[in-house]
């Protein structure tokens, strides 16, 4: 290509990368933005391919989620991009027979109570009856209907607002645990305006969160009413093949139009003389840009960015790391029903697991017949010693938690180990704040850069679609000013 031919380059190739490319190209190939001139569009990963977090394997006829393995129904903008790519068909739903989540508590399965939204209650009657929480534990969560609201805009930390509304024994024995699934994070240094803001502004129009969440509710059908009608009666969707059909969807949408390179590392960004950018690569080799989209993790942002004072601000973003144990099994090794999506399990409670999926009850398509595949998850914050122990001891943690949880101890058929570091960006409380700040700098010191991702606005992978989606867009429009 021309060196006069303007080329916009975006730095890493996950979810919210590769969402950006695609918009990018999308709003480029409208004359009204590009003029109808050329252009060029790059994509730029470090690992030898796309997707980032997303890795699905296909394994003796299992669908395997070593990353992300769903995403909320009701949140269009991953959605709309199946549509855009002509996948919505192949978008499938949980399976309606296996509803039920339990919670551990003193060593036993609980069922949670139906009726509870992220943890808040929205149907009394069940929760008044769970024995997950004490009678005095109830009789504080109800005390949430009529204590009055906070008025502040000042942030505060997830665990403090919840514990106000809720009570320590709710917030402790089921938001955090829900939550950590999420985040993995420790509630009281979560930042609520960035993880759930709607909580806050539900406080402040009803007063109580549990009434708000209720009202909430009513909007569902509303909520639900773009998504294919197969799909319509899911809170989660994924898609049939795995989450990594919809990254070889984007790329192969792409491979004609965007420069695609996987195994490239970029070190840094920097400003130069005429409005341009300066890329530079791990071997050494530099390119000239006319504007960039970071999406990397925040860690690695600051350090691409480091020539600006507020790098400081991302690098301080701190990432959690987790691994999960996907075991399979055959079906008469289960001794029990499998009419549940998995269980959760609560700080304190003695195990290793956090948390365990029954994956071919959640997901008919990820299991052949006569087999079932789980999956256990294992760190959260306050629980960061596990990457210093070897694949067999973690195996070996995950066989013991749930042979005494469900009493499964038949050897597996196949075990997957998957190690994911750094990986659960903990959004601290100030957290838009220092964003907003870090954002100014770039944008004073290099106009054309822009920085997004899951370590900025939201970790799911719509949020995630959304900001790469609005990079483009923003993107879009420096370029044609
Ligand atoms: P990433 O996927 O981290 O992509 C960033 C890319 O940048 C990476 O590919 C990286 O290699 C590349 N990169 C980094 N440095 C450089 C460099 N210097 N040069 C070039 N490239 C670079 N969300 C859901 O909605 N549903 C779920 O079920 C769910 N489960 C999850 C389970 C786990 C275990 C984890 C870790 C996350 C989960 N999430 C889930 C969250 C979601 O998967 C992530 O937030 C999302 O995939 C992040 O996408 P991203 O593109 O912003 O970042």
């Amino acid at each position: 290509m021309s060196n006069n031919v303007p080329h916009y380059m975006i730095i890493g190739g996950g979810i919210t990368g590769l969402s950006a490319a695609f918009y990018l190209e999308k709003l480029m190939t409208e004359t009204e933005v590009s003029g109808g001139a050329p252009f060029r569009i790059s994509v730029v990963e470090k690992s030898p391919s796309f997707g980032g977090k997303i890795h699905t394997i296909e394994r003796d006829g299992f669908v395997i989620e070593k990353g992300p393995d769903s995403f909320l129904a009701r949140k269009r903008p991953i959605i709309d991009l199946a549509y855009d790519l002509g996948m919505e068909n192949e978008l499938t739903g949980t399976n309606p027979k296996a509803k039920k989540t339990y919670i551990v508590r003193g060593r036993k399965l609980h069922r949670m109570p139906p009726g509870l939204v992220l943890g808040i209650p929205t149907q009394m009657t069940p929760f008044m009856k769970t024995g997950l929480i004490s009678p005095l534990g109830k009789l504080r969560a109800a005390m949430d209907l009529i204590k009055p609201k906070r008025d502040v805009t000042d942030d505060e930390s997830l665990g403090h607002f919840l514990e106000r509304r809720l009570g320590k024994e709710v917030l402790e024995r089921i938001v955090e645990p829900l939550l950590a699934g999420i985040y993995a994070g420790d509630t009281y240094k979560l930042s609520l305006k960035s993880t759930f803001p709607q909580f806050r502004a539900m406080e402040q129009k009803n007063r109580s969160l549990i009434l708000g969440m209720m009202a909430s509710r009513k909007n569902v059908t509303e909520e639900s009413a773009h998504l294919p009608a197969a799909v319509r009666n899911s809170v989660f969707v994924t898609f049939k093949r795995g989450l990594e059909s919809l990254v070889t969807g984007l790329v192969d949408a792409m491979r004609t139009t965007v420069d695609l390179r996987t195994g490239v590392s970029v070190v840094s960004v920097c400003s130069v003389d005429g409005g341009q950018t300066e890329v530079v690569f791990e071997d050494g080799q530099r390119e000239l840009v006319d504007g960039v989209i970071v999406t990397t993790p925040t860690y690695q942002a600051a350090r691409l960015l480091s020539e600006l004072p507020a790098a400081n601000k991302l690098a301080k973003i701190d990432y959690i790391s987790v691994a999960n144990v996907i075991m399979s099994f055959d079906r008469k090794d289960i001794p029990f029903e499998l009419d549940a999506s998995g269980f959760l399990v609560p700080k304190h409670e003695g195990y290793t697991i956090t948390a365990c999926t029954l994956t071919s009850a959640k997901w008919l398509h990820a299991a052949p017949e006569g087999k079932v595949l789980l999956r256990c998850y294992i760190g959260r914050s306050g629980e960061q010693e596990w990457p210093a122990w070897s694949d067999e001891q973690l195996i070996s943690k995950a066989r013991h938690d749930i042979a005494d949880l469900l009493g499964i101890t038949a050897e597996p058929g196949f075990v997957e180990v998957t190690r994911l570091m750094h990986s659960m960006p903990q959004y601290p409380v100030g957290h838009l704040e220092a964003i907003a700040d870090f954002k100014k700098e770039l944008t004073a010191a290099m106009p054309r850069v822009l920085v997004t991702g899951a370590g900025f606005h939201g970790v799911g992978l719509p949020d995630c679609i959304r900001q790469g989606k609005e990079a483009a867009n923003q993107l879009a429009g420096l370029v044609q000013t």
